[in-house]
């Protein structure tokens, strides 16, 4: 189901300077669609640390990862971004306007004026078990996330893995599943100690069968449909769990990817960019946050915002040719929505 959009400014990455980029281009009367590669927005702080604390975002002496993000999206809110997630940005081209066009791993086609590249650290995607014939099984009977629990009622589930989603969807599955396995190879869980005694409870009432030491060692099925999981231990001894379904919780890894194909200025998975505007080696595609490098660059969210801010002015002209930018403060402008 491709669908075209036409906008202002296209970005990729909904972290937290994506988002910021979101208001600066807004303050400006300019219109972004924003695209993750994961289905929620926030980059790094949703995914990797969202119970953290920040200490250094001006005017919040602390303030957790997540709230940030929440912030910052209610501060996107009142110029209308339209969000494209769970979907990574695959090609980036130029079109015969001198615009720029994106398409999705989804088939979401964005043509855009600008671009801004806000995309970190990479896309987001979760870490594979190295199975042989994984992908012929990958989103029908093997999944790294849950979307719907009932698609496992009545199931056998075998679950993978030591950290909190492990031990979460094993509670929240048990009830509804046929059996529940979870395989991980230590005995020890890293996960919240209330949630593991939780767990525990279930294995001693016979809903959940602990397989520890293990880890997983192969596929057995057809047609996308497993009908078991093999696992062994350390030294190889090895047996089948008959299961319907396998939930692998390895956590997530980073992947420039396709981003390194769209011929930008790169350097060690950074874009070379040109300080005050952002600008790249590309026309009307600008690179800032993590991604973005030039000299004394700091990694730090609030660097991120000022770029954010930077790249928007430069890219004014580009949407609104002629227009005579007047610098106004945001006070005197006001914020469309806000009282
Ligand atoms: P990211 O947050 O990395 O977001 C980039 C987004 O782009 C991701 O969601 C990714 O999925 C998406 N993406 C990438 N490529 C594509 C593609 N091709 N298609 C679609 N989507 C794509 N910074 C501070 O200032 N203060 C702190 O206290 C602090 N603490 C930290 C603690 C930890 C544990 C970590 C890991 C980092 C910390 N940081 C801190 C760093 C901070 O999180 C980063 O500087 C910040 O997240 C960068 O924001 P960003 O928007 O540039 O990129």
């Amino acid at each position: 189901s491709s669908t075209f959009h036409r906008t202002d400014v296209a970005i990729i990455g909904a972290g937290p300077v994506g988002l910021f980029a979101i208001f600066e281009c807004g303050m400006l009367k300019m219109r972004c669609h924003v695209v993750d590669a994961l289905d929620m927005v926030g980059g790094q702080c949703t995914a990797l640390y969202p119970e953290k604390p920040i200490y250094d975002i001006p005017g919040h002496p602390s303030i957790d990862a997540a709230d940030l993000i929440d912030r910052l999206a209610e501060q996107a809110a009142p110029f209308a971004p339209t969000y494209h997630l769970g979907q990574q940005v695959e090609k980036l081209e130029r079109t015969h306007e001198g615009r720029w066009q994106l398409t999705t791993s989804v088939g979401t086609v964005i043509d855009a004026q600008a671009v801004v590249v806000a995309a970190g650290v990479g896309a987001f995607g979760p870490n594979r078990p190295p199975l042989d014939g994984l992908a012929a099984y990958e989103g029908t009977s093997v999944f790294y996330m849950v979307r719907r629990k009932q698609d496992f009622a009545g199931k056998r589930v075998v679950i993978a893995g030591g950290g909190d989603s492990a031990v979460d969807w094993t509670l929240s599955l048990a009830d509804i599943a046929e059996r529940v396995y979870v395989i991980h190879r230590r005995p020890k869980f890293r996960a919240a100690p209330e949630s593991v005694a939780r767990m525990d409870a279930l294995v001693r009432a016979g809903k959940v069968e602990m397989v520890v030491p293990y880890q997983l060692s192969g596929l057995e099925g057809a047609d996308g449909q497993l009908t078991g999981v093999r696992v062994a231990t350390l030294d190889g001894q090895e047996k089948t769990l008959p299961a319907d379904a396998l939930l692998a919780f390895f956590g997530l890894s980073m992947n420039l990817g396709p981003i390194a194909d769209w011929g930008l200025n790169l350097d060690r998975n950074h874009i070379h960019v040109l300080p005050p505007s952002c600008a790249t080696s590309a026309p009307g595609v600008f690179a800032i946050g993590d991604i973005a490098s030039y000299p004394g660059k700091l990694k730090l969210i609030l660097c991120g915002f000022a770029e954010a801010a930077q790249a928007a002015h430069a890219i004014h002209p580009l949407v609104h040719p002629g227009e005579a930018l007047h610098f106004e403060y945001s006070t005197s402008k006001g914020v469309p929505g806000a009282a």
